[in-house]
């Protein structure tokens, strides 16, 4: 199932793709709510609740009369694992990990596809990342990793926006700061429910600047796997559903070129994830 946050007629709504069509399920169904994050909370009950509704035919909308927008707007956490792809670590001039690499951002650095990635008037050295997102299904902690995947409710792409001076060069190197700029957390524009990817191990992932390819890898070269991280970060705080698992991007970052390779007003970058989705953002 391909579930999409829009916006119609003003007001922020839940539903699913059906082939040119998007079920509003909260018409379709008034007890399934209209945001992402009360419809995991629901349980598996509510995927049920949005089968029945998409087969209802009821509160169809043509797709292109809606207006797309992140997936959700408020989780608990954003999560982010960086150096997770050892040939992006080795171009970094960093250690490759033993342990995963964690940061964060904050739901305020969130936005939709076609919504503009701000250039901050700090930083000269805005960088793309394209990265496969998992989003947690149920609440947990202390989760062993044979059980790990069964916490994800599905996936989307996201873009990890990195100002690299804030993130390499102040003083200690400020990684949260850097990536947590307003609009450096680009996401959507489908949540896949985890059932559609029968492997997340095994997707392609790609970064389109301006029309040219500048990543271009698979999550089979993950470090460390999704259920690794989830299993290892449980044992730190309690997983909440709707929680935003940013999984690491491959080599070809523009800080790694030479020249580098900043974003500038005017510039397009898609983050595509085969099987997940193609995510558009302008910069401005
Ligand atoms: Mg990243």
């Amino acid at each position: 199932m391909r579930i999409v946050s829009f916006k119609h007629d003003g007001e922020r709504r839940l539903g699913v793709r059906s082939g040119d069509l998007v079920i509003d399920l909260n018409r379709a169904d008034p007890e399934i709510p209209a945001d992402l994050k009360a419809f995991l909370s629901g349980g598996p009950g509510m995927v049920s609740r949005a089968t029945r509704a998409v087969e209802s035919g009821q509160a169809a909308i043509s797709a292109s009369d809606v207006q797309v927008l992140a997936p959700i707007s408020d989780p608990d956490k954003i999560i982010c694992i960086g150096l997770n792809y050892a040939d992006h670590a080795v171009e970094t001039k960093m250690e490759v990990p033993t342990e995963p690499v964690v940061f964060a951002k904050y739901a305020t650095a969130l936005i939709g596809p076609g919504d503009g990635i701000r250039i901050p008037p700090s930083s000269a050295k805005v960088d793309y990342e394209a990265e496969l997102v998992a989003v947690i299904g149920k609440a947990g902690r202390d989760i062993a990793e044979a059980d790990a995947l069964g916490y994800v409710a599905g996936y989307t792409v996201g873009h990890d926006v990195s100002a690299r001076d804030y993130q390499l060069e102040k003083p200690a190197g400020q990684w949260l700061l850097g990536k947590t700029f307003d609009t450096f957390a680009p996401i959507g524009p489908d949540f896949v429910t985890a059932d559609e990817i029968p492997d997340p191990h095994a997707l392609g992932v790609r970064c389109v600047l301006n029309g040219q390819t500048v990543q271009e890898s698979c999550t089979d070269q993950l470090i460390f796997r999704i259920d690794r991280l989830i299993s290892y970060l449980s044992h730190v705080f309690t997983f909440t559903p709707g929680d935003l698992l940013f999984t690491g991007t491959p080599p070809g970052v523009g800080m790694a070129r030479t020249p580098p390779l900043w974003l500038k007003s005017g510039d397009t970058v898609v983050c595509e994830v085969d099987g997940i989705g193609r995510l558009e953002n302008p910069v401005v």
